[in-house]
């Protein structure tokens, strides 16, 4: 076939990490051609440049002829192809970066994200590709959502360019669990040391998958597979349209609570297989992998994922209605504590996400809101509002079903603006004001009246523990940096700020004593709001004295409480909401 796209992928460097490739182009007669390697892959809405590990670039025609080459821009490199039908590119990529995002060879295993290793001609994105892998360890299996030919297992076929960047790839001795959820075959591949109970897990993971394939009517694929790492203290996960990757720490199996945040990861990573996927802003696929792609619903991706992640597992009966009100408390805190929810809407976010929310500085918590956390929040309100205004008969459901419906088939991508109509078609409600305040606008969202709603109330107390409601408030957060305290974020009116503290301060003094992270934490448990304090402190090498007035904690840890003597129709829509009975 004469436009197919072959690959062949060495994993022979183990040691020094580096993938060999080659990759052979047709050129259809065309005198040049431009190789171009994405630098970025979807879901990850940060300007990565995955090129800056390609080295030793070599290309050639299918006689030997070697090809001149040149870098025309930063991942395009362009060839003469001198009347060439297809040109062999050899390449090496160097790979040693854990995460979902990236990619890792080494003795225990080759992990690949296709945005990172696979050059791509423009003229050819549309074609069908086949990848051989090829210094296989004996006993290595691959593992991908990449059909495999049954020939030959080590050859693997992807319709198209975007199917190979969507299709992480897992090669190693690791074990697999392999199940069937709502009739669909599955399988977990495991790599990195963790002792759990695997049989937990499978039956975990498919309430999980049969909870949410309940809400879309099914399931849309033949066959899933989860890609999950372990990693002490490693944290992260990305979706694909028939696969996920999540990354874990092999402690979390050992806790109750840990175990049930990395079940609202792997919920996270699923449910996206609809909404982010399937359903997406028009702007995130077919992509641009040369640039920034941005788009003003990232809230919808990430926020009504997060919102239904957890929900999704309390439908499962995975976590209990008392734990679902305590994370959605532990949100409202973070998002109370974030000075920067009063200077960017949800939209602005969204759109900023590229060099706001991926490439966090120390003024973030002033200027930004993060669309995960406030966009999971205002999902919920959503929901509420739609619950409330139709007693019940419609829900947030309703919406994401018309997405589905609307948006899945044609594989067009919505646009920014149609989102409201279907919400709002599928409710049968104007949703105008609630869209202009909690999307568009950037002032607090009123949260108490929606959750008195299904019987609940806000709980606020001062303090960063609930034991710890008295004392004084600097509102500078401070890291301990090799003996030194250092102040890494000022927030946005507190006494820290005013008086003149910043970022990068180097904390010496209160009042003529030693500070260290913890005397720091002492003096501000003994203080009290109005005391003048000197602190001294290095700023860059210049000693230098701030004065601050410290004040009142805020009443800023929230909690979700039952609403004292909830009227009756609230206790119904509780139950209906969190499939629970309301209790005071
Ligand atoms: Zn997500």
């Amino acid at each position: 076939m004469s436009d197919t796209v072959e690959y062949r992928v060495g994993i022979g460097a183990r040691r020094t990490h580096h993938f060999d490739l080659e990759a052979r182009f047709p050129t259809g007669g065309r005198s040049t051609i431009d190789l171009l390697l994405p630098v970025w892959t979807p879901g990850s809405y940060l300007i990565r440049e995955y090129e800056r590990h390609v080295t030793e670039l070599r290309c050639h025609a299918e006689d030997g002829r070697e090809l001149p080459v040149r870098k025309v821009e930063k991942a395009r490199w362009r060839v003469t192809t001198g009347g060439a039908r297809t040109v062999v590119c050899s390449y090496r990529v160097y790979a040693h970066e854990v995460t979902v995002r990236t990619s890792h060879l080494d003795d225990t295993h080759a992990y690949w994200n296709g945005a990172t290793l696979f050059l791509y001609v423009e003229h050819l994105r549309g074609a069908p590709a086949s990848i051989t892998v090829s210094d296989l360890p004996a006993g290595w299996r691959i593992t991908t959502a990449l059909a495999a030919d049954p020939e030959s297992p080590a050859r693997l076929r992807a319709a198209d360019h975007d199917e190979l960047v969507d299709s992480p790839v897992e090669i190693g001795d690791h074990p697999l669990l392999e199940f069937e959820a709502a009739g669909r075959p599955h399988t977990i591949a495991l790599w990195g040391r963790a002792t759990f109970d695997r049989d937990r897990l499978v039956t975990d993971v498919r309430a999980i998958i049969e909870t949410q394939a309940r809400l879309f009517g099914g399931l849309p694929y033949d066959r899933y597979t989860f890609l999950l790492h372990f990693v002490p203290g490693g944290y992260g996960g990305l979706e694909h349209r028939l696969c996920a990757s999540v990354l874990t720490s092999p402690t979390n199996f050992a806790d109750d609570k840990k175990y049930g945040d990395f079940l609202e990861l792997v919920s996270h990573e699923f449910f996206h297989l609809w909404n982010g996927k399937r359903i997406r802003p028009a702007a995130l696929g077919p992509f641009d992998y040369q640039a920034e792609c941005h788009t003003r619903s990232l809230w919808v991706v990430e926020g009504w994922t997060s919102y239904y992640d957890r929900l999704l597992l309390r439908r499962s009966g995975r976590i209990d209605a008392a734990r679902f009100r305590d994370k959605l408390g532990e949100d409202l805190t973070r998002l109370h504590r974030i000075p920067g929810r009063r200077h960017q809407s949800l939209e602005e976010s969204s759109w900023d996400a590229w060099i706001k929310l991926y490439r966090p500085d120390e003024n973030n918590v002033n200027s930004t809101v993060s669309y995960y956390l406030k966009g999971g929040v205002v999902a919920m309100l959503l929901d509420l509002e739609i619950r409330r205004r139709t007693t019940g008969a419609r829900s947030l459901d309703d919406a994401l079903r018309a997405l589905w419906q609307d948006f899945s088939r044609g594989g067009a991508g919505y646009a920014d603006e149609a989102l409201q109509r279907v919400v709002e078609a599928a409710t049968g409600l104007d949703l105008e004001d609630f869209f202009a305040r909690a999307v568009r606008g950037r002032d607090d969202l009123e949260v108490e009246g929606p959750l008195a709603s299904v019987g609940l109330a806000l709980k606020r107390t001062s303090g960063i523990e609930a034991s710890d409601r008295e004392g004084a408030w600097l509102g500078a957060s401070t890291r301990g940096d090799g003996g030194r305290l250092r102040v890494t974020e000022a927030l946005d009116g507190s006494p820290a700020q005013l008086g003149g503290l910043s970022p990068g301060d180097e904390l010496l003094a209160w009042d003529g004593f030693r500070l260290d992270d913890d005397g720091l934490r002492d003096r501000l448990r003994g203080g009290h709001a109005g005391d003048r304090v000197h602190l001294t402190v290095f700023r860059r090498d210049q000693l230098t004295d701030v004065e601050v007035v410290l004040a009142r904690r805020p009443s800023d840890r929230i909690e979700v409480v039952p609403l004292p003597d909830a009227p009756e129709a609230a206790r119904v829509a509780y139950a209906a909401w969190l499939d629970d009975d309301w209790k005071a």
